[in-house]
């Protein structure tokens, strides 16, 4: 499905990864082919152009690492960037709820719907353990039922049994009260569709929804269809409310658009791929792993994020040397802040040093909980690079152009300061003894 695009992008970054050097100019310039190769892959056009737009401040706001080569950084930039318009997580079809759980599949006709909801029930049975019954509700096409009741045998998962002149409505009661007398753990509802959105199924998909309160609603889109298949899941989503999409045909030749723009337009995950017409045909959707496909670059967006990690060790190693010196100024406070919100903020980082239990509490009790290093950051980033060396600089003028600066009081700034003191203190400390804080910090 994403070949063409594929090759597109890597045409383009082919182009800039090798080069030493590059200007704003060929950044721009490869950020204009990226957009016309998504444009040209039925990417909405909204997406396109805030996913370029991202990438570049992203790009010009990038931390230059040495070990890595400039294109080499943009195709790590727009690999992330990718990532979070497929969605970032994976987000499997949710089964937490009290049994039977009723999943509901809407879409329309011939997109896969009855096919994909065999091909989940077959998965959930086999993987998950679970008891599974399927119903479908579709009362237009004569033949619906019965195609569903054969593929359940095939996969050896049970159907409702068919009753003839029930409404959509009737059969799913029945289905439900099957499930809780049979024991079963989930209720699949395979919906009837049409060949277009109307109203009359707008309404009965309602009615069905308001009958048996799915836990899923899962709208199944024919990813061949482009935008056509974009537009329906949003059309379903206002009206009904989906809670999840599962593409089909993504084993067949299309641009590619659905799959692209469908998270960012609808603000649904998908959750399956239909990848054939197997049963056993249906993928969970990994944004990391089509990002990786569609990029075709894997090996640099490797190398950059290596790079990346060593980057943060030899700052950390720096500073050890420093704190070994026992200098220890408002930058390096400021990085300390930074590493403690990598590393799961401030009870974290503490829990980790020895002996410093005491001043653990003494900041918690000054209200220094995770959600406040933001502003100690915030603060420390609005005061000159020599007043961060010194900080025995600042006067009451200065701390009330930092507080301005940083959104906070003059009170905030005294606070940040005393504890700069002490932690300054503090490091002096254990700076001068073998193996004391500079080895915490990678140094030793
Ligand atoms: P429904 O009308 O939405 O219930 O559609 P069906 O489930 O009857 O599917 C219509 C056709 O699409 C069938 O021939 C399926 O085998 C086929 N189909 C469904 N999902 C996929 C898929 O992921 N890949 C391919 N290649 N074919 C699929």
């Amino acid at each position: 499905m994403f070949e063409s695009l594929s090759d597109r992008l890597s045409g383009i970054f082919d182009k800039i990864t090798g080069r030493g050097a590059l200007s704003e100019a060929d950044v721009n310039e490869a950020l204009r082919e990226v957009r016309r190769a998504l444009l040209e892959a039925d990417v909405a056009l909204d997406v396109v152009k805030s996913f370029t737009d991202k990438v570049r401040t992203r790009a010009v706001g990038a931390e230059v690492i040495r070990s890595v080569k400039p294109g080499q950084m943009v195709v790590k930039i727009v690999h992330d960037q990718l990532v979070e318009m497929l969605g970032a997580e994976a987000e499997p079809v949710d089964l937490a709820a009290a049994a039977p759980v009723p999943i509901m599949m809407v879409g329309l006709q011939g997109s896969g719907k009855t096919t994909t909801t065999a091909k989940l029930a077959k998965r959930l049975t086999e993987r998950q353990r679970k008891k599974v019954l399927m119903a479908s509700l579709d009362t237009r096409r004569p033949a619906a039922q019965e195609q569903l009741r054969v593929l359940g045998e095939q996969v050896g998962v049970a159907t409702l049994p068919i009753v003839a002149g029930q409404s959509p409505v009737d059969i799913a009661g029945r289905a439900m009260n099957a499930a809780r007398l049979g024991g079963y753990d989930v209720v699949m509802l395979d919906t009837a569709g049409r060949t277009h959105i109307d109203e009359p199924l707008m309404i009965e998909m309602q009615e069905i929804k308001a009958a048996t309160r799915p836990h899923e609603i899962l709208l199944v889109a024919d990813a061949l269809t482009g935008q056509d298949a974009v537009n329906v899941a949003r059309s379903f989503d206002s009206r009904v409310g989906v809670s999840g999409i599962v593409l089909t045909r993504v084993d067949g030749d299309g641009r590619g658009g659905a799959a692209l723009s469908m998270r960012a337009v609808t603000g649904k995950p998908i959750k399956l791929i239909g990848v054939g017409e197997r049963m056993d045909a249906l993928e969970d959707f990994h944004p990391g792993r089509i990002a990786d496909r569609i990029l075709g670059m894997g090996d640099i967006v490797s190398l950059v994020e290596k790079a990346a990690e060593t980057i943060d060790a030899e700052k950390a190693k720096q500073q050890a040397a420093k704190l070994k010196k026992g200098e220890f100024d408002l930058d390096d406070l400021a990085e300390q802040f930074r590493q403690m919100q990598k590393i799961g903020g401030m009870s974290g980082i503490l829990g980790m040093m020895p002996g410093i239990g005491k001043m653990k509490k003494q900041l918690e009790g000054a209200g220094l909980d995770d959600r406040l290093i933001k502003r100690q950051i915030a603060i420390i980033s609005s005061m000159t690079r020599t007043e961060r060396q010194k900080p025995a600089l600042m006067n009451a003028s200065r701390k009330k152009r930092v507080a301005a600066g940083s959104g906070t009081d003059v009170q905030d700034v005294n606070k940040l300061l005393k504890m700069h003191r002490q932690m300054a203190d503090l490091m002096k400390k254990f700076g001068k003894q073998k193996g004391g804080l500079g080895a915490l910090f990678g140094g030793g």
